[in-house]
């Protein structure tokens, strides 16, 4: 949860460290072996891929941190694939996905090379004044989109997305981002709603005088991933932690809507506690099984 970032909605963001006490958050790296154990815990159940996301830290020795940890995983992966009988073998025997946000093209490269496949970064809205009123000034909606083509140009499978709900969004810009997506012909899509978190420059204003009920918002998000679904036909289109914070069941209902990855979130409590993107995430636990077979009855 180190972040060099200040965008105005997030929770962790680095100006947060002056925030009240009660919202500070307690900064960590989670250290590489309880990575490794969480690893572990996602092969023992042979789940196709590992999402490893955090806050922008662009500096070398934080990426080759971080390369290091990819090349661990992918060696561990292969060793336990071998075990496994022949039929059950998989090509990739573990995809990794990274969420650290826009770094350099060579970083790209470097982590890839590690073995990460695939890539999250939002674009959070595809409107540039929206995003505008998002983000500090020196966060350039501009050096965003450009890392996102850098991604695409270093042979990842690029996810990106939006956030859903926030002041001063309308339906159009929406649909905009719906647009955005299928022209973009993404891979994986992760977009959620937008939830406010204590002590952020979005999130207390919000908190006072809310724009949309949580019903709303849900529904909003619904429609989304269902428009989504439609444009991006084969898009690997997430069902995100978030919904289910907003909602009971809510990555459930994403499902029903259009979204056809869970993730079930494998973090040591500990970590998640400080991990507060927004309000509620924490709480979010895995329910593994429970998903699980969520998933099955749905696809059967
Ligand atoms: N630092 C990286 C990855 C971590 S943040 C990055 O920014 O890309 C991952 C996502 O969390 C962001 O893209 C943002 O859309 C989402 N997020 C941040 N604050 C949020 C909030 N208050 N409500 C819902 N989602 C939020
Ligand atoms: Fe940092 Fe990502 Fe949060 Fe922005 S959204 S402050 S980049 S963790």
């Amino acid at each position: 949860n180190i972040c060099d970032k200040n965008c105005y909605y997030c929770g962790i963001r680095k100006d947060q460290d002056l925030a009240d006490p009660e919202h500070r958050p307690s900064r960590f790296t989670i250290p590489k072996r309880q990575i490794m154990d969480a690893a572990e815990h996602i092969m023992d159940r042979h789940w196709p891929g590992m999402l490893l996301q955090g806050g922008e830290t662009p500096d070398e020795a934080r990426v080759d941190w971080l390369a290091d940890v990819c090349k661990s995983i992918i060696t561990r992966a292969d060793e336990k694939e071998q075990e496994r009988p022949e039929a059950e073998r998989r090509e990739e025997p573990i995809r990794i996905i990274l969420s650290s946000g826009e770094l350099e093209k060579e970083q790209y490269a470097q982590l890839r090379e590690a073995g990460a496949s695939r890539y999250l970064l939002r674009i959070e809205t595809s409107d540039h004044a929206l995003y505008n009123t998002m983000h500090p000034e020196d966060h350039s909606w501009s050096r965003r989109l450009r890392a996102l083509g850098d991604l695409r140009e270093t042979g990842y499978q690029v996810g990106t997305g939006v956030l859903l709900g926030v002041p001063g969004q309308t339906d159009a810009h929406i649909a905009r981002d719906v647009m955005f997506l299928r022209d973009f012909d993404v891979d994986m899509v992760g977009s959620g709603p937008y939830i406010p978190a204590e002590g952020t420059p979005m999130g207390d204003p919000y908190n006072l005088n809310p724009p949309i009920t949580q019903e709303e918002l849900m529904k909003k998000t619904r429609r989304f991933l269902a428009a989504v679904r439609l444009s991006c036909p084969t898009a690997n289109i997430a069902a995100t932690t978030a919904m289910e914070a907003l909602w009971p069941n809510g990555r459930e209902l994403a499902i029903r809507s259009g979204a056809n990855v869970c993730m079930p979130v494998v973090t040591p409590q500990v970590y998640r506690d400080e991990y507060a993107l927004y309000e509620g995430k924490a709480e979010v636990k895995g329910k593994e099984s429970a998903l699980w077979d969520t998933i099955r009855r749905l696809y059967d």
